[in-house]
């Protein structure tokens, strides 16, 4: 057989898939792929359902259904003052990722250089490549994983075409500072660089702590597209909707990949998330609280069991450090033997980094009822009492 795609072929399944049938496998309660266990709101899913049986069925217009552009349009005015044209400058996509595909393959070159933060989000990579680009990665350090001046100095070149900015940044639960922000724009002015920033956890932040998109900063309108996720906003991972928004010079581009990706995205669930964005701001904004309470609740308890909590500003996600736990084998491992004997599943982080990844970093997701966490917690005390 001739050569398939370097890129894809070679690759192993996601670690939210693996660890997800490992847990299904050994009855584990799942704390790692990060997906809510209640759903949304009952009036997005009964006009989802009311649109599903009234229509209209056929294809949307290319860019999103008209209603769920303007929607976002006026959600980007209302929380971050950013104007964009609802005809030309949003996207609605099949859910953040391909937001992100549609964005890297309209925005970068073969040659091209794309500066990623690891722990990064796992599709960012396998793309950049596939389109021919190169990725760079800086490398950020637990436990507040901070982003210095050095290491974008270190990482931007002139062949630097764009960075992809996770803020609120899965696995690592950081929302980066305006500071550090700040700093980043100096680099892609200086560098003539854009952004691709994936924004899908906007809404779940902690402490107080609102999120900046960096397109707010001087300078950076021009040079960011913004991606968004109803699956985070309205807890509805499955429904993939997702959207761009930028200045027309990007989103054009970007429309050009989204239009021989998926096309378009179905119209039902496009209506009944325009009907969220539109009504139900309470939903995410309760969200973000009660899910401030799980992180407090899980940290609390997993450090009583000798796991060390990171501090989560934002996402579903908390990261402990399980050195005291003085487990002999890598943080893959670990995760596999929780699953299999504690029957708790998470996600190890070394999958996150191209390089030198540490070994003793794991993730758990606390968008669950509290319930759930009590139970999980119960599991991992009774089975590290014992080892
Ligand atoms: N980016 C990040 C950082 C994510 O955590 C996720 C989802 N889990 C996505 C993108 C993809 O979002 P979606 O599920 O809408 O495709
Ligand atoms: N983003 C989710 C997580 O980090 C998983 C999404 C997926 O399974 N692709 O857990």
């Amino acid at each position: 057989m001739k050569p398939l795609n370097p890129t894809f072929a070679g690759l192993g399944t996601t670690i939210f898939t693996v660890m997800s049938g490992l847990a299904n496998q050994h009855g584990a309660i799942n704390l790692g792929q990060g997906f809510p266990d209640t759903d949304g709101p009952l009036a997005l899913r009964e006009r989802a359902a009311q649109a599903l049986i009234e229509g209209p069925n056929q294809y949307p217009p290319m860019m999103g259904v008209e209603a769920l552009r303007q929607a976002l349009a006026a959600h980007a005015k209302r929380f971050y003052d950013l104007i964009y044209d609802w005809r030309s400058e949003v996207v609605v996509t099949s859910g953040g990722t391909e937001a992100l595909t549609a964005s890297i393959m309209g925005l970068v070159n073969p040659g091209d250089e794309v500066i990623l933060f690891e722990p990064a989000y796992d599709s960012y990579k396998p793309i950049v490549e596939a389109v021919g680009g190169v990725a760079k990665p800086i490398r950020l350090a637990a436990p507040n994983w901070t982003l210095t001046e050095q290491a974008l100095a270190d990482a931007f070149s002139p062949k630097t075409k764009a960075v992809l900015l996770n803020s609120p940044m899965n696995p690592a639960g950081k929302v980066f500072s305006t500071a550090e922000l700040g700093l980043l724009a100096t680099f892609l002015k200086r560098f003539d660089a854009l952004a691709i920033c994936d924004e899908v956890y906007e809404h779940l932040t902690f402490d107080g702590l609102k999120h900046t998109p960096l397109a707010t900063l001087p300078g950076m309108y021009e040079r960011c597209v913004r991606v968004g996720s109803a699956g985070k906003i309205f807890s509805l991972t499955g429904w993939k909707v997702g959207w761009v928004t930028g200045p027309a010079a990007l989103t054009g581009a970007v429309s050009k990949a989204h239009q021989f990706i998926t096309f378009t995205t179905p119209t039902a669930l496009q209506i009944a998330v325009a009907h969220g964005l539109n009504n139900f701001e309470d939903y995410y904004l309760n969200l973000a609280k009660e899910l401030e309470g799980n992180r407090d609740y899980l940290a609390r308890e997993l450090a009583a069991i000798g796991f060390v909590p990171l501090h989560a500003q934002g996402t579903y996600f908390l990261t402990t450090d399980i050195s005291k736990l003085r487990f002999n084998g890598s943080d893959v491992d670990f995760c596999k033997h929780m699953t299999e004997h504690a029957r708790v599943a998470a996600i190890p982080l070394s999958v996150f980094f191209t390089s030198d990844a540490p070994q003793t970093l794991v993730r758990f997701a606390f968008c669950k009822q509290r319930a759930v966490l009590e139970d999980a917690v119960r599991r991992l005390r009774e089975h590290f009492k014992r080892n």
